[in-house]
């Protein structure tokens, strides 16, 4: 058999540039060329921020309210998290990329592995597969991508780095198309930090060893990266060299444990309104765990006042409560969440903080039909909760809802620079108009 027939295997790793800001620009035009940070939770610190941001040498999580001075100086426009916006966003990226190839990983929000086995063969060259694939992304999501091409997952990876610092690439990079010798002089000007799952640490450990770029580690034997690094070091050192080892994982792995964890917007003080946070988290964890289609035999809540708070008393705790059987039903989960609630709440305290933990976590398929009548078991409960999943979904979150909660949410996060939710809120979409 001639080795043309032998299809190699082939990776692409398809990352949107600048996710959360790019979302915030698809629908804002506005913000295209000027400084645009996305702050955390409670508007705490930046988790993202636009090229703008990161010339004036801001650093990620940096505090918001340091940054105010900055700030008003260059007129940087803060935004709010809108996860909502963000997840819904991916999830059209992703849907996009399926259309490209059956097989798919999706590595992270806004970063998704390509299997192209064979598949390349379909297109003129890699290059322009990744060029009509950025093409189309930009023009059904307005987002912004880079495409990297390698024959494993570690060279994909490094091929989207490439593809995104250098800009004579233009989005996108094939390792293979390029010339050997322009290649070598590419990778050992590339830190070897840049390399998939070497971080801060261990690249400090390997330039102790002389091995600053990707270019020297690639040279190192692998055998020798086993004995002083161990065998994931070895194994990128073979991805690297091209022998594939890392498969790509198209099935997402349920999760075990979920966790549901706020600060509040204000200090909260009383049972009813931690009570109100509780239950109303309870039954976002309910929800993702019904998604993967999962029940669960034991919850845990816990509350904490602000430990930073040098005046306030401090205190945290945090119960276990096992259910009577698994189940996915809010009602029961937010039953048990509350019984936990009143035996750690404290009087005289000002809380920060508080969550849920669902684990335990089996499969639904394998519950069984309780013999006797089970609060939470069975076919109605599923049915219910169904109908209210269902719900929530196409007119919006908290539509039906099963604690009853006051409008007044002083627990609820403080996020006073949110973007409306384009695109999952019919009262949200934008409205064009046209002459
Ligand atoms: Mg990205």
């Amino acid at each position: 058999m001639s080795n043309s027939l032998i299809s190699q295997p082939m990776f692409a790793l398809v990352d949107v540039n600048n996710f959360y800001v790019s979302c915030e620009r698809a629908f804002n035009p506005n913000l295209i060329n000027r400084p645009v940070v996305v702050l955390s939770n409670n508007d705490g610190c930046s988790v993202a921020h636009s090229h703008e941001v990161r010339v004036l040498g801001v650093k990620i999580g940096t505090p918001w309210f340091k940054l105010k001075d900055l700030a008003r100086q260059h007129h940087i426009i803060a935004f709010s998290s809108n996860y909502t916006l963000y997840s819904d966003m991916s999830d059209r990226v992703m849907t996009i990329l399926r259309g490209f190839s059956p097989h798919v990983e999706v590595y992270s929000i806004d970063e998704c592995f390509l299997g192209l086995q064979g598949l390349d063969k379909l297109w003129l060259t890699p290059t322009n597969m990744g060029q009509f694939i950025r093409q189309r992304i930009r023009q059904w999501t307005s987002l912004p991508v880079c495409v990297g091409f390698g024959i494993t997952k570690t060279l994909a990876k490094l091929a989207n780095h490439i593809a995104k610092k250098q800009p004579e690439f233009n989005g996108v990079c094939d390792l293979a198309s390029i010339p050997s010798a322009q290649l070598e002089a590419l990778l050992s000007a590339i830190e070897v930090g840049a390399v998939w799952g070497v971080g801060r640490q261990l690249s400090q450990h390997l330039n102790a060893f002389g091995i600053s770029t990707v270019k020297a580690l690639r040279d190192t034997p692998p055998s020798w990266l086993r004995t002083k690094f161990g065998v994931v070091m070895e194994r990128l050192g073979y991805e690297l060299r091209g022998v594939s080892c890392l498969a790509l994982e198209e099935v997402s792995v349920p999760r075990k444990q979920i966790i549901f964890s706020r600060s509040f917007g204000q200090l909260v003080y009383s049972l009813p309104e931690l009570s109100e946070a509780v239950a109303s988290y309870m039954s976002s964890a309910a929800e993702k765990l019904r998604r993967q289609n999962s029940i669960c035999n034991v919850i845990q809540v816990f509350i904490q006042t602000n430990p930073f708070r040098e005046q306030d008393k401090r205190y945290s705790n945090s119960m276990t409560v096992p259910l009577p059987n698994a189940s996915s039903d809010t009602r029961l989960l937010i039953r048990a969440a509350l019984f936990g609630l009143k035996c750690i709440y404290r009087q005289g305290y000002a809380y920060k903080k508080a969550g849920v933990i669902l684990s335990c976590i089996d499969s639904a398929a394998k519950q069984q039909e309780p013999l006797f009548e089970l609060y939470g078991a069975g076919d109605r409960s599923a049915k219910l909760m169904c109908v209210l999943d269902q719900i929530n979904q196409r007119y919006g979150r908290d539509t039906l809802s099963v604690f009853s909660t006051s409008k007044r949410k002083s627990w609820s996060m403080h996020r006073g620079k949110v973007s409306p939710c384009y695109t999952t809120n019919w009262n949200d979409v934008p409205i064009a108009y046209a002459h």
